[in-house]
């Protein structure tokens, strides 16, 4: 994909439940269009790990698959999006989840001249989904994504992508958390599906299938939105 095909300021928003896939697509969608992943389950993560006032309240609501407050995610994301490498474009992974983050993510854009680009709702099954997260593990060195089931390295326990050897899973991947997230999911962010399609901006891709496929729908969304 050649990166300049993309000429204005794009925002794209991935929206699905837990295990839809949307890092894994979002950190392709980064290479294949030049934009920005933007992961606020990450940043929300990244200040856990490093013990920031805001990391130390969300840790709790985090392991127990809640939603953090948008006070606190809003925070962090705007600290995020002030940073230069956003200018050209972003895929935000995992945020807005809330009527409230819809709305603020609509004054942060409008503030710098810009407006939300295209919605992607990944569409999947439920039951597959608590599958698909309790099996999922990334690469420590270069956070690659792989599933003990679905996607595992070439040589086993060598990432295909750096050689790396160490590998981490996330503390909330259990059968129990992703059942509360898919919860918090339904209750709190399937809503903005509807919101989005008010607005004219939603498209909709079959997320059960393989990453490659679903890869390819996204691609060509991508490229129509951008044009
Ligand atoms: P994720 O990596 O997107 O699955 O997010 C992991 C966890 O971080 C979620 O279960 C929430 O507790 C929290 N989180 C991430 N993004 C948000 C958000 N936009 N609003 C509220 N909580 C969030």
């Amino acid at each position: 994909m050649d990166n300049a095909t993309i000429t204005r300021p794009t925002v794209l928003i991935l929206l699905g439940p837990p295990g839809a896939g949307k890092g894994t697509q979002a950190r392709m969608l980064e290479e294949d269009f030049g934009l920005v992943q933007l992961s606020t389950g990450d940043l929300l993560r990244a200040a856990v790990a490093a013990g920031t006032e805001a990391g130390q309240q969300a840790k709790a609501v985090m392991e127990a698959g809640g939603l953090v407050s948008d006070d606190i995610v809003l925070a962090i994301l705007k600290d995020r999006m002030a940073e230069p490498d956003t200018a050209r474009g972003v895929i935000l992974d995992g945020f807005p989840r809330t009527a409230g983050q819809a709305e603020a993510l609509d004054g942060l854009l409008d503030g710098a001249g810009m407006k939300v680009t295209s919605v992607i709702s990944l569409e999947v099954d439920d039951a597959a989904m608590i599958a698909r997260v309790a099996g999922r593990h990334t690469c420590a060195g270069c956070g690659e994504g792989y599933h003990d089931a679905f996607k595992l390295p070439a040589t086993a326990g060598v990432c295909d992508r750096c050689g790396g050897t160490a590998f981490k899973r996330r503390a909330d991947d259990n059968a129990e958390t992703a059942g509360a997230r898919l919860t918090a999911y339904h209750a709190q962010t399937a809503p903005l599906i509807a919101y989005y399609e008010g607005r004219g901006v939603l498209e909709r891709i079959d997320a059960m299938d393989d990453i490659a496929a679903v890869r390819d729908s996204l691609s060509r969304i991508v490229q129509t939105v951008t044009r």
